[in-house]
């Protein structure tokens, strides 16, 4: 068994305090036991799980694991004090806000002999699957990722090419290692409107393009137009239920499964690189729009 603490209990944190007191039977997450949280707030109790203060997480012997679900500006620091404390790590993304950081974090835990694993829930969704078939085995000419959802605080979550990582990863993920080639955000800090664009090409020279686009109140919603020698893929295909249970039950069953030692070397080799490719192209974003 592996004990654990929930560091941060807003929409993902309590989401995770929900799957880890229902683990799905037989699964690797029985192995995972919820022993308290932590907290800004001062909550005592919260789904008869106790709270506990941050300094007593970090020095319990009952806590193996902490699940870091606070805002992008505090995964760092909190990463590191569990690293240190000899626990091992599941992080919501992005790992970190920059590419340096990432590095430092993963090389942190290989030291540490820790296991450091980064929620990437986007990968496993039912409409992600099903996009990942109608991909497969086409011929990419260019394509469009539009993404538009809410605005958030850029103090709290990082740069916009950082909080929206998950774009990014869809697309490395269906399209392999990119390369950006030009980057540009627009603002209206009154309206708290923003719209970043990034331009990536593939590794065959096939533009790409991601556009990020938030105000208050803006609908969360995904675009894509995918156009391929054999035709044009313009709407999401439905997404049937995923077999394996919603996505941050799936999350937390591959981080019970490296904890058990049951992932093969070549996977988490692959997994690391993809993360780290990421947060690099964020980064060459951030840059570019900052120039
Ligand atoms: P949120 O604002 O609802 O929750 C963040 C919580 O962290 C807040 O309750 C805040 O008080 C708390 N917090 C901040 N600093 C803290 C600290 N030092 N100690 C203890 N608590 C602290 O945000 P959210 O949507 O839950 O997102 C959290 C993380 O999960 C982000 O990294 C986000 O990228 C990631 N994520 C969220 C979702 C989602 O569906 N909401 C999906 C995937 C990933």
């Amino acid at each position: 068994m592996f004990g654990v603490v929930v560091v941060g209990i807003g929409i993902a944190g309590s989401v995770r305090i929900r799957d880890l007191l229902s683990p799905l039977q037989s699964t690797p997450s029985e192995s995972l036991k919820l022993q308290s949280f932590v907290s800004r707030r001062d909550l005592g109790q919260y789904n008869g799980v106790k709270q506990i203060s941050l300094e007593e997480a970090l020095k319990s012997n009952e806590i193996d694991a902490a699940f870091i679900c606070t805002e992008n500006q505090n995964h760092e620091p909190s990463i590191r004090r569990f690293l240190e404390a000899g626990k091992h790590v599941l992080v919501e993304y992005p790992v970190a806000l920059s590419a340096q950081t990432a590095h430092e974090l993963w090389q942190l835990a290989e030291q540490k002999g820790k296991v450091l694993h980064v929620e990437h829930i986007e990968l496993l969704t039912g409409e992600f699957n099903q996009l990942k078939k109608e991909v497969d085995g086409k011929e990419l000419v260019e394509g469009v990722l539009h993404f538009t959802g809410g605005a958030l605080d850029e103090q709290r979550f990082g740069f916009q090419s950082f909080s929206g990582i998950a774009r990014i990863t869809w697309l490395v993920d269906l399209f392999g290692n990119l390369t950006v080639t030009s980057a540009s955000k627009e603002e209206n800090e009154e309206e708290k409107y923003s719209k970043l664009t990034a331009h990536f090409t593939t590794a065959d020279n096939r533009p790409l393009t991601w556009i990020e686009e938030r105000a208050p109140g803006m609908k969360r919603e995904k675009k894509i137009k995918f156009t391929f020698k054999c035709g044009v893929l313009d709407t999401l295909p439905p997404a049937p239920r995923a077999a394996l249970g919603p996505p941050f039950m799936q999350d937390q069953n591959l981080f019970a499964q490296k904890l058990l030692g049951q992932v093969p070397e070549e996977e988490l080799a692959a997994e690391k690189m993809r993360i780290l490719h990421c947060i690099e192209l964020a980064e060459r974003i951030k840059k570019c729009c900052q120039q």
